[in-house]
């Protein structure tokens, strides 16, 4: 059965796999009477009409969000402050204007300030993604029992937040409430480090044995990466879904979480360092213990239904 309809215009300024797969959302559950979607480039806004995902498509984000009750941001987090700067004068009154972005400090440092009076910002973060990008990649379930962080800054609108944590309970999502330089803090860990540590390893695996061979040392020790790929099964391949992320997402989000990432790099550094002196010294007990401690963190992600799939292409946390 459809869900009653939230908005009469959603535009979705942005339309890869978290844009797209909203509007599918939108569309299936008839959530909104008229979805408008743009796009950065001509083939995007081509493939998202083709698919079908959006009613009107438009060359320009203010063309797209002009008398739009709701506005989602899903472009990379380092366009959002053009967008809005394009946006803004266009709003109409009482309009919400949210975002996807998975750091919340820099949406209302570069959103907010572009808004006019009587328009309410609303930042989220649906904790759900995949490793794939683009128009092709979305689907409607992606956000199913996946949690989805508001941060409104203070003072924000009541019903506003309201209508977007509607929205996102209604995509399927567990709505929070978080305050925004909680959140960096909270993804730095959950997301932001373990996907620099991913693409360091898979960086370092690819690098070795060309470094070796340009050295033209003895390569009958170098691990091949036609090796790597080959057994990868034991615990890389896991890093290699990671790493295949996509970068201009990934290099905003470092950009713009820069403390928090940084300070959690410190201490990461640290436990590494230590865990790389008890193997020196045969410290087996230290090793036992710390990987006791992280198997249990396992199984409370587990027991908290965060890992696992809903889709064929594997979906995952970001
Ligand atoms: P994506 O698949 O790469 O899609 C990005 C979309 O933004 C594309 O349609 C692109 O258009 C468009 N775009 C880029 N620059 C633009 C601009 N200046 N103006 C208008 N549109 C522009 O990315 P995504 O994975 O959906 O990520 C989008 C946002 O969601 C990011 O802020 C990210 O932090 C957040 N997020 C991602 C995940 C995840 O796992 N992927 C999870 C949660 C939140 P073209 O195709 O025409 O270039």
């Amino acid at each position: 059965m459809k869900s009653a309809v939230l908005f009469d215009k959603v535009a979705v300024i942005g339309l890869g796999l978290i844009g797209s797969s909203l509007c599918w959302r939108i569309k299936r559950d008839g959530l909104a009477k008229h979805v408008a979607g743009h796009a950065r480039t001509k083939a995007t806004r081509d493939k998202a009409m083709e698919l079908g995902f959006i009613d009107s498509v438009h060359a320009t984000a203010a063309e797209a969000a002009c008398e739009a009750d709701l506005v989602v941001l899903c472009a990379p987090i380092g366009a959002n402050a053009a967008i809005a700067e394009e946006i803004g004068p266009g709003l109409k009154r009482g309009a919400v204007v949210s975002d996807v972005g998975s750091v919340k400090v820099c949406v209302i440092r570069d959103v907010g300030p572009y808004l006019p009076d009587g328009v309410h910002l609303v930042p989220g973060h649906p904790v759900a993604g995949t490793e794939h990008s683009g128009p092709e990649s979305g689907f409607p379930e992606l956000f199913e029992n996946r949690y989805c962080i508001l941060t409104p800054p203070p003072g924000a609108d009541s019903g506003a937040v309201e209508r977007v944590a509607t929205l996102w309970r209604r995509a399927g999502s567990n709505v929070e409430l978080m305050d925004p330089h909680h959140h960096d803090r909270v993804l730095a860990v959950t997301s932001h480090l373990p996907h620099l540590i991913s693409y360091t390893i898979v960086g370092t695996a690819a690098d070795l044995e060309m470094q070796l061979r340009r050295e033209k040392q003895d390569i009958s020790d170098v691990v091949e990466t036609r090796e790597v790929i080959k057994y990868s099964a034991g615990g890389f391949r896991d890093f290699t879904r990671i790493a295949a992320s996509d970068p201009v997402m990934w290099r905003d989000i470092f950009l713009n979480n820069r403390d928090a990432v940084l300070e959690l790099l410190g201490r990461f550094v640290e436990d590494l360092t230590a865990l790389q002196r008890a193997i020196r010294w045969g410290e087996g007990e230290t090793l036992e213990e710390f990987f006791t401690r992280t198997r249990a963190i396992r199984r409370g992600v587990i027991e908290m239904r965060q890992a696992g799939s809903f889709k064929p292409t594997e979906p995952e946390k970001e």
